[in-house]
């Protein structure tokens, strides 16, 4: 007997069939004789339609209330699986976020998880009771619901794990697994068994929504066994309720990979914008002039390139923002333009950035050069690059998105045989 998370995303709970088939999922851990808690988003394309109505009602909105809308999703969908669940003879209960509590900071609409009382769903696993947690929220210190960022069901589900010590967290989505990359994308992709807490990380972060970059750390943190795999199979087939083994890609410890590739990964990343200030005077704490404004506004600003101006006495600074903040930080730079002392302002929406990942990189040379030649002999610019320890990013035009998740992909030997 063990005790297990199960998390259902979106699609696996989009309609009331989806939601008993998921109940059948939930049933088989059950009948194995294992203490399930269920974490479960709102049904696809439901958080969108929230999110849309906060902002037709007010452009600029209380954050709090925006999460006392948005997190209502989950609620629904919670309840439903509970309901379907007592329906199969299963004893269940749904909890929101502040029933349980889960407590976050004050980060309204994207808070973090601070803490977890989760002793009385373990004293109902006594009671062979399951818990059905509605994911993305929790209650902040201000006492009113708050929800962890989009995709945040990810986190709820892992935190939950580690607080109760569960044996497994399975994120149950609509692939049967963590692939080379986007399946959706390049149908060549590969199926990973494994991949290590890092590159899944960075993965993560650089655009692989699969899994939300926070629930990843959170897994790293607390050595949570963490699983990716499909709920679109039939519950009951052969291997699914495999203790040890189960069907999907294991997140885990870079030690526990045998075999490990130079670039494990293409990741991407759609709706980047690119600022450039030309001729911004040279001096010191230029720089802090320019981004200091922007981080205080919440502007989340990544690549940044500065290269001296053909007079020599004049810098370009030139940088990417996610394309929903363009129009803030544009307003915020021409305001400040008298102090930051630059001549003039340019910006392109619609960019995409590509990233290459791989925990090899750290020993291999000439990684970057490959992706710079992959590119270029597909005719697509690179507009900025910055690299890491594990990863290269690059900066092209969006409508080659496609072309260069492809390119890599093959470049690398990613593609299935
Ligand atoms: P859920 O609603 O279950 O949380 P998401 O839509 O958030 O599901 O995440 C699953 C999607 O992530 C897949 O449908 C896939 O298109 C996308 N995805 C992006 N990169 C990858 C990757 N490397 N491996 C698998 N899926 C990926
Ligand atoms: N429903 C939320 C979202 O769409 C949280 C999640 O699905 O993980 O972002
Ligand atoms: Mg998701």
């Amino acid at each position: 007997m063990a005790r297990l998370v199960l998390k259902f995303g979106g699609t696996s709970v989009g309609d009331i069939p989806r939601i008993q088939n998921v109940a059948r999922h939930v049933k088989r851990e059950v009948e194995a004789g294992h203490h399930v808690a269920v974490v479960v988003s709102a049904m696809a394309g439901k958080t969108n339609e929230l999110v849309a109505w906060c902002r037709e009602a007010s452009p600029i909105h209380d954050a709090r209330e925006y999460d006392a809308i948005v997190a209502s999703g989950e609620q629904v969908t919670a309840g439903l699986l509970a309901i379907t669940l007592q329906k199969m003879g299963i004893n269940a209960r749904s909890w929101q976020g502040w029933q349980i509590p889960i407590r976050t900071d004050g980060a309204h609409g994207a808070a973090r998880i601070q803490e977890i009382d989760a002793g009385e769903i373990v004293r109902r696993f006594d009671e062979d009771q399951v818990a059905v947690v509605a994911g993305f929220q929790g209650i902040a210190p201000d006492n009113r619901i708050a929800t962890l960022g989009r995709g945040g069901s990810d986190t709820s589900a892992v935190a939950i794990a580690a607080a109760i010590g569960a044996d497994r967290c399975d994120i149950y989505t609509d692939v049967d697994g963590v692939y080379t990359t986007d399946p959706r994308i390049e149908p060549k992709a590969r199926r990973m068994a494994k991949i290590s807490f890092e590159e899944m990380l960075e993965m993560a972060s650089l655009g692989a929504k699969v899994l939300q970059v926070r629930s990843v750390e959170l897994a790293m943190v607390h050595k949570v066994r963490t699983f990716v795999r499909s709920s679109f199979v039939d519950p009951d087939a052969p291997g699914m309720g495999d203790f040890d083994n189960p069907p999907g890609t294991l997140i885990c410890d870079e030690d526990e990979i045998v075999e490990q590739q130079v670039v494990t990964g293409i990741a991407y990343s759609r709706d980047e914008a690119q600022i450039s200030l030309r001729r911004v005077e040279d001096r010191p704490g230029v720089a802090a002039a320019i981004f200091g404004p922007l981080a205080d506004a919440g502007v989340n600003v990544d690549m940044i390139v500065q290269n001296i101006s053909e007079s020599g006495d004049a810098t370009d600074m030139t940088f990417t923002v996610p394309a929903g903040d363009l129009q803030k930080a544009i307003t915020l730079l021409e305001n400040a333009k008298a102090e930051m002392r630059y001549d003039a302002l340019q910006s392109e929406s619609g960019l995409t950035k590509v990233s290459v990942i791989g925990i090899g990189m750290r020993s291999h040379t000439g990684v970057a050069a490959t992706a710079f030649k992959a590119l270029a002999a597909r005719s697509i610019n690179i507009k900025a690059i910055t690299t890491s320890e594990i990863k290269i990013s690059i900066l092209i035009d969006g409508d080659y998105t496609e072309l260069a998740v492809r390119a890599l992909h093959g470049v690398y030997g990613l593609d299935k045989a």
